[in-house]
């Protein structure tokens, strides 16, 4: 069923938006596998559609056309419920700003896709404070996201989209808001981490250092992937 460990297949996807009378066709049919283990730069300019290709990748969005396996299931036809459960379960996400909660503390913002899942709070904190102390932040752990440094901020997002041990990882330029130092570490612990969780990942980014850093890199070009 799920062949060679494939967490992720995209096949023909497409995307028009509307603009104005005007119809923009963003992605004309992109195929991409990502096996389990593996990294894969996304690359491409800015208004490239790289952003609406991860939303569609983990079913944020839908496309125009095309179908969408994840973990070896067929999410094509799925209805909002299933979408919602089968992204939870299978995908984390980590966006060029963190978008952590800010009444809440990093601990418990790690921890809140086990909560959403309904493990104990002990339990979920436990695991969520392993993970931060993985990354550095045992002594962050009740700070809230405003009282953190950008770097920490990214760490706690990058626990929470990891924790819940998804099949497939989504990345949106995830270090693009750091200095060039600290998206250097940063970027290698989030690698680091996806290796050892076993989890594929689709990460976009600017950052052609980085990008040669991942397994392979793809690159949108007028709404089609090509390999770089
Ligand atoms: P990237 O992430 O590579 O910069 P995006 O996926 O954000 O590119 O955008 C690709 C193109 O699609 C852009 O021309 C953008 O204006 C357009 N687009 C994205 N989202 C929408 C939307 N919701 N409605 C209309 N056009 C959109
Ligand atoms: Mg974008």
């Amino acid at each position: 069923m799920n062949k060679g460990g494939e967490v992720l297949r995209l096949e023909g996807i497409r995307r028009t938006f509307k603009q104005g009378g005007e119809k923009i066709e963003v992605l004309r049919g992109v195929d991409l596998t990502v096996a389990r283990g593996e990294i894969v730069a996304l690359l491409g300019p800015s208004g490239s559609g790289k952003s609406t290709l991860l939303q569609i990748a983990g079913l944020l969005e839908q496309p125009s056309d095309g179908r969408i396996l994840i973990a070896g299931q067929d999410c094509s036809r799925m209805g909002d419920r299933e979408r919602t459960l089968t992204r939870r379960l299978r995908v984390g996400f980590v966006y060029q700003y963190h978008h952590l909660l800010p009444e809440f503390s990093a601990l418990e913002n790690a921890a809140m896709p086990l909560r959403v899942r309904g493990e104990s709070k002990a339990e979920a904190h436990g695991t969520a404070r392993q993970l931060l102390s993985h990354l550095g932040l045992s002594h962050r752990l009740s700070h809230r996201p405003a009282r953190l440094s950008g770097g920490e901020q990214q760490r706690v997002a990058i626990a929470r989209a990891l924790i819940g041990r998804p099949s497939l990882l989504l990345a949106d330029e995830p270090t693009g808001n750091l200095d060039e130092k600290t998206a250097d570490v940063v970027f290698g612990e989030l690698t680091d981490l996806v290796r050892n969780f076993g989890v594929g990942a689709l990460i976009a980014t600017h950052n052609t250092d980085l990008a040669e850093r991942m397994d392979r890199i793809v690159v949108l070009h007028e709404g089609v992937l090509l390999a770089a």
